[in-house]
């Protein structure tokens, strides 16, 4: 089969690469029909060697298909069964994951992604592919509800896999409540993410700052009731008081995540507010810092961190069935898998135009 693969920094390309094979009897394995390129993919590109990456090694954490085999161990679904793939293997019963904190389950890997990581015989590999091997498959798919299981739906549900889930976590681990005020900092999949979760969880100002005019429309499209491309700190606090009564938001959602968007946070937040750390920019060795003499003095919550991976899907799928969320405007591009490479690049430059882009494989 063709699947994405890692070539060394800055290189991915599609191969011809291993038929996946039911290796337990709680696998499944899954013909892709649409996959999406995360941001998190572009740290993989340029710096997967610092990862652990090695040439060879499948890329792609985002992916819906259909059930082509399951292990005998695997109940309630069957082949020809359409379901979405959580970003990461999660056992289900674990404290973890009885918690809810499925990112630290004892059995975690993410697709495609933190070689270091891969348990369950050898590597998790990507769905970037044709293919894919699900390991823990009954804790690990989620069906897709009848009513949006056709393929004209993948664009909406692609999103829901990572960057909305993501967008999720920061709201709820932000305790955001209808009529709180929301500041999102950031323009990408994430922070657009965030900017139409708030809306559907009935946020009242919600507010996105970014650098890209084609971004800040789309995010007026998803739900954004104003939106500035101012960069200082400064100005980002002062722009985000005057839209919330002099107050600052209960929730700023920081998908940066760097020294400059942390600093822009600690301005736009109100006291007793929440930060949610949603960005990976510390995985690039920029750490984001936070205010602790702001964060004691005002009682300020930081809060977000890696996603519990699937545990957001349900609630999406019922807010998509329910027609409160459509996400499909931030897959800004659809192109075939043995363009993907290209998808990379577009993502990389941030070209006019491209925010997100999906793979439609089969
Ligand atoms: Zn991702
Ligand atoms: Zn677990």
């Amino acid at each position: 089969m063709r699947g994405l693969t890692f070539h060394g920094n800055g290189i991915v390309a599609v191969d011809d690469v291993a038929d996946p094979t039911l290796a337990a009897p709680t696998d499944a394995i899954v013909k892709i029909t649409m996959a999406g390129i995360c941001g998190s993919d572009l740290h993989i590109l340029n710096a997967g060697e610092a990862f652990g990456f090695e040439p060879g090694a499948r890329l792609g954490h985002e992916f819906i298909g259909t059930l082509v085999e399951v292990g005998s161990d695997v109940r309630g679904f069957a082949p020809g069964d359409r379901v979405m793939v959580a970003v990461g293997v999660s056992c289900g019963h674990c404290v973890w994951c009885q918690e809810g904190i499925r990112a630290s389950c004892e059995q975690m890997s993410i697709f495609g992604w933190a070689p270091r990581l891969w348990r369950h015989g050898g590597a998790v590999e990507g769905g970037q592919s044709e293919y894919a091997r699900v390991p823990l498959a009954q804790t690990t798919m989620i069906r897709i509800p009848e009513a949006v299981a056709a393929s004209e739906h993948e664009t909406k549900l692609v999103p829901i896999v990572d960057v909305m889930s993501t967008a999720m976590h920061g709201l709820v681990t932000g305790r955001l409540h209808p009529g709180d005020d929301v500041v999102v900092i950031g323009d990408g999949a994430v922070a657009l993410s965030a900017v139409h979760c708030a809306r559907a969880l009935g946020a009242e100002n919600i507010i996105c700052f970014g650098h890209h005019d084609d971004r800040l429309a789309l995010a007026r499209t998803l739900g954004a009731t104003a939106t500035s491309d101012v960069r200082d700190p400064a100005e980002i606090a002062e722009f985000a008081a005057n839209a919330t009564r002099g107050q600052g938001a209960r929730v700023v959602v920081d998908a940066v995540s760097n020294a400059d968007s942390m600093q822009a946070a600690h301005g736009s937040v109100r006291p007793g507010g929440t930060i949610s750390c949603l960005g990976m920019d510390h995985f690039m060795g920029k750490t984001p810092s936070v205010n602790w003499f702001d964060q004691f003095v005002r009682n300020i919550t930081i809060s977000g961190g890696l996603l519990p991976t699937g545990l957001y899907i349900p609630r999406l799928l019922e807010l998509l069935a329910e027609g409160e969320i459509d996400p499909s405007p931030m897959l800004t591009n659809t192109l075939s898998l043995e363009d993907a490479a290209e998808g990379y690049r577009m993502m990389a430059e941030r070209r006019e135009g491209a925010v997100k882009v999906a793979l439609k494989i089969a």
